[in-house]
């Protein structure tokens, strides 16, 4: 299954590119990952619609454009190790761990990290480290990272996350409350740089107990 692009992926994949997506690496990404089967049976039917869809617990597996535009970003700097916050369903995480040597994520809901590692397993990819824990604290252990992505909204940009950043790293965020920016992010030596790439709706980055 996994590499085998279908006609609805590939559907969708065109759809990016006229929406705006160029870095073919990450469009290919997208054809050849079954979306389907990071959601509910009862949803399958809408996996190659450009729209986010509920996942369990009140979260949601991002809209592919969205998915795209933050994995394009990301590359920007030929990033080795990577870290992402918000595992989800696993979406996300098999289109990064498509592109890097190597991918750190970390989920606070562990019935959702259990269901990702199964279907990341099942998709082949075996350069994945999985962390039940806040992303609000990062993954100190296996810092610092060339790039970080955190795919729910934060209140401000966690701290921790700047300081397991590498120098000239990448990190691209969502930040705010009802009304959310993306942030583009650059580590210069002590100095960060900031960018607002688009608005953009995400599910909030908890702040609190482990679930
Ligand atoms: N990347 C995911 C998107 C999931 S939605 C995908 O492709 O499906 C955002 C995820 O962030 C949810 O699973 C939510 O539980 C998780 N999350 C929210 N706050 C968190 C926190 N403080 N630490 C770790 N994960 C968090």
């Amino acid at each position: 299954m996994n590499g085998v692009a279908t006609k609805s992926a590939l559907n969708l994949a065109r759809s990016l590119y006229d929406a705006g997506i160029k870095n073919e690496d990450v469009l290919k990404a997208l054809a050849d990952t079954p979306r389907e089967m990071f959601l509910d049976a009862a949803l399958g039917h809408k996996a190659y619609e450009n729209t986010a869809l509920p996942i369990g617990q009140g979260q949601t597996i991002s809209q592919p454009y969205i998915v795209a535009r933050m994995t394009e970003l990301l590359l920007e700097n030929a990033p080795k190790r990577v870290l992402e916050i918000g595992t989800g369903s696993g979406y996300q995480a098999a289109i990064l761990a498509k592109l890097v040597p190597e991918l750190c994520t970390v989920e606070r809901i562990k019935s959702l990290q259990i269901q990702a590692r199964l279907r990341l397993k099942r998709l082949d990819l075996h350069n994945i480290s999985f962390k039940y824990g806040d992303g609000w604290k990062g993954w100190a252990n296996k810092g610092p990272f060339d790039s970080i992505m955190v795919t729910a909204a934060a209140s401000s940009v966690p701290e921790a996350l700047l300081t397991q950043l590498a120098d000239k790293g990448v990190l691209v965020i969502p930040v705010g409350d009802e009304s959310q920016q993306l942030l583009k992010v650059v580590r210069h030596g002590d100095t960060f740089s900031s960018e607002v790439v688009e608005m953009v709706r995400f599910v909030p980055l908890v702040n609190g107990e482990l679930a």
